[in-house]
């Protein structure tokens, strides 16, 4: 059965988000002979032609001065508009911040079954199956919508993205957003000046604990990550106590990751820290404590101080 698929782009840093092309390689793999587009709701400077090389058909550039900062109302509505335009039968959306809020309203508005945060899709015996963690990572279901239109959000860096093909061609139209009255407006953003690798789609992550007891303790994890292109994270004790902001929390109140390679310094293993890295592809972890739990997921474990073992790794990968 062809289905038509509305991938819901997005733009960081005026830049289209990995997981949009993400969103677009799902759908691929679920169409079926029918078409994929890519809708796109903010303001962003994008002209839709990247989306086209990483597999859309069609690319819908969405226009509102109301659309400039999302709001829930505003970006509902004009997804839809582009939803009954396009006769969609599948809405996809990466799982981000906004993906969570906009994704649920959207399923809600009508009336159709949502499967959050899939890791992985298929198509089975002709249905689309979707692949989700529970319980915090420690399990994981499989499941379906068994009837009418499917929404559902997409774990970033869980599906590959097909390579971009400039050959590709389609079409790129402009729509005009219906207006809104919004119940709620955005006044000011204030945002937090980017500091290097983005971390929920960082292919390497550094990350650190209460292990690394200051925030002068991450001075080695930068300069690890620095050396290796990687982003820096951390566990919630170590955001706690301070040593770094929150923004670098990894787990099941932070953010998920999914990296090639993450290496934790001086975290212990807790659950709700695995929760956000589990799925990581290569484990690497540096502890003391040779009975740290995190060994028990790590690919490879190091029994050390993480003061003596990161300036180590630094050093030798310098010398690469
Ligand atoms: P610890 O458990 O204290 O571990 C520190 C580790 O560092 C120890 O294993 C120790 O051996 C090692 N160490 C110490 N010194 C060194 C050294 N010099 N070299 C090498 N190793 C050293 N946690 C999260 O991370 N993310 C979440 O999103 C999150 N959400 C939560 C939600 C709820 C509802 C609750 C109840 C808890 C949540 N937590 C979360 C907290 C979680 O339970 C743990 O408390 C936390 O993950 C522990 O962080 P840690 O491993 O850095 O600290």
């Amino acid at each position: 059965m062809a289905r038509n698929i509305l991938v819901v782009a997005e733009v960081r840093n005026g830049q289209l988000r990995p997981v949009s092309f993400e969103c677009i390689a799902a759908g691929r793999a679920i169409a079926e002979g029918g078409s994929v587009t890519a809708v796109l709701l903010s303001q962003a400077d994008v002209d839709g032609s990247e989306l086209i090389a990483r597999g859309a058909d069609r690319v819908v550039l969405v226009k509102g001065e109301h659309l400039k900062e999302y709001t829930p109302d505003g970006w509902l509505s004009a997804l839809q508009q582009v939803y009954l335009a396009e006769k969609a039968d599948v809405v996809l959306m990466g799982h981000t911040g906004i993906g969570r809020d906009l994704l649920p309203r959207f399923a809600m508005r009508n009336a159709a079954g949502m499967i959050s945060d899939a890791i992985a899709v298929k198509l089975e015996g002709g249905q689309v199956v979707f692949t989700r963690p529970i319980y915090a990572g420690k399990a994981y279901v499989t499941q379906i919508v068994t009837e009418g239109l499917i929404v559902a959000t997409i774990r970033p860096n869980n599906v590959a993205a097909l390579e971009a093909d400039a050959g590709r061609s389609g079409d790129v139209v402009q729509s005009e957003a219906a207006p809104v009255d919004l119940r709620t407006v955005v006044k000011e953003v204030v945002r937090q000046a980017a500091t290097g690798v983005d971390l929920t789609a960082a292919k390497i992550v550094v990350a650190g604990g209460r292990g690394v007891k200051s925030a002068e303790g991450f001075k080695p994890l930068y300069e690890l990550a620095e050396v290796l292109g990687a982003a820096v994270g951390a566990s919630r004790a170590a955001a706690d106590a301070g040593f770094c902001d929150y923004a670098l929390q990894i787990g099941q109140t932070g953010k998920t990751v999914t990296p090639d390679l993450y290496i934790a310094c001086g975290i212990s293993g807790a659950i709700q820290h695995l929760a956000g890295m589990s799925a990581s592809k290569v484990i690497v972890a540096i502890n003391k404590d040779p009975e740290a739990p995190i060994f028990k997921v790590a690919d490879y474990g190091i029994v050390g101080d993480l003061f003596e073992v990161v300036p180590l790794l630094t050093r030798e990968f310098k010398a690469l």
